[in-house]
C-alpha cells in the first residue's frame, strides 16, 4: 500500500511517515498543496493524507482539484480542532474521512486501513451483514427479506456500523460520524440509539445471531465474528 502524505509541518510529517513505514506502508511526502497535487495526479496512491492548512494550495482546494481531475484515491483530511467546521467543507470537497489534530497514531492507522478496504472510485451502495441488507441509495433496509423501517438517525447509525463491519467502534467515533458537530450528544445517546436499532434488526430475528455486539469497555461491533 502506498500513501501520499501532504503536511507542511516537518515534525508531524516525519513522525507519521516513520510510523506508517513501520506498518509496511510506502509513504511519499509533500510539504505544500501544489507539490501534493502534482504527486497525486502522477502517482497512484491507495490513500492520500491531506492537511487542511497548507502553503500555496490549501487542503480543500487540493481535494477539489483532485476530484475534478477524476482522481478517486481515498482522502483523509487532517484538521485542527479550531477548524472543526471545515470538516463539512472537506467532506463536500470530496474527502472520505477526517481526523482532528492532535490524534493518536493508532487512530490514524485505523482510519487508513478502513479507507484502503473500500473499493476504489466509489463507496458500496449496498451494505450487508448476516442476512441484513442496507441500500444507501434507496434507504431500504431488510433482514431475511423482511423490510425494516428505520428513522434517519437509526439508518445513519446502522450505515456507519456496516461500513466498518468487523471493527470495534467507540461511542466517540460513532458520535463523530453519525451526529453533526453542532449536536450536543452524550455517549448515553449512542446507547439509546443502539437499543432502538437492536429492537428492529436483532430482536425480531431471534433465530439468527445477534448483529450488534457490545464490546465491553470499548464500544460496538457489527459482524466479523468468524
Ligand atoms: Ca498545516
Amino acid at each position: 500500500m502506498r500513501i501520499l502524505l501532504v503536511e507542511d509541518e516537518k515534525r508531524i510529517s516525519d513522525s507519521i511517515k516513520k510510523g506508517l513505514e513501520q506498518e509496511t506502508f510506502a509513504v511519499d511526502t509533500a510539504f505544500d498543496g501544489e507539490a501534493g497535487f502534482d504527486l497525486a495526479i502522477t502517482e497512484d496512491y491507495d490513500v492520500i493524507i491531506l492537511d487542511l492548512m497548507l502553503p500555496k494550495l490549501d487542503g480543500l482546494e487540493v481535494c477539489r482539484r483532485l476530484r475534478k481531475n477524476k482522481n478517486h484515491s481515498p482522502i483523509l483530511m487532517l484538521t485542527a480542532k479550531s477548524q472543526l467546521h471545515d470538516r463539512v467543507n472537506g467532506l463536500n470537497a470530496g474527502a472520505d474521512d477526517y481526523l482532528i489534530k492532535p490524534f493518536a497514531f493508532t487512530e490514524l492507522l485505523a482510519r487508513i486501513k478502513a479507507l484502503t478496504r473500500r473499493p476504489k472510485g466509489s463507496l458500496d451502495a449496498l451494505l450487508a451483514a448476516d442476512g441484513l441488507k442496507l441500500n444507501t441509495l434507496t434507504y431500504e433496509v431488510s433482514r431475511e427479506g423482511k423490510e425494516i423501517r428505520l428513522s434517519k438517525k437509526e439508518f445513519s447509525l446502522l450505515e456507519y456500523l456496516l461500513r466498518n463491519k468487523g471493527q470495534i467502534l467507540t461511542k466517540e467515533q460513532i458520535i463523530d460520524h453519525v451526529w453533526d458537530y453542532e449536536a450536543d450528544v452524550l455517549p448515553n445517546t449512542v446507547e439509546v440509539y443502539i437499543g432502538y436499532l437492536r429492537n428492529k434488526i436483532d430482536k425480531p430475528f431471534e433465530k439468527k445471531d445477534r448483529l450488534i455486539l457490545t464490546v465491553r469497555g470499548f464500544g460496538y461491533k457489527v459482524g466479523g465474528r468468524k
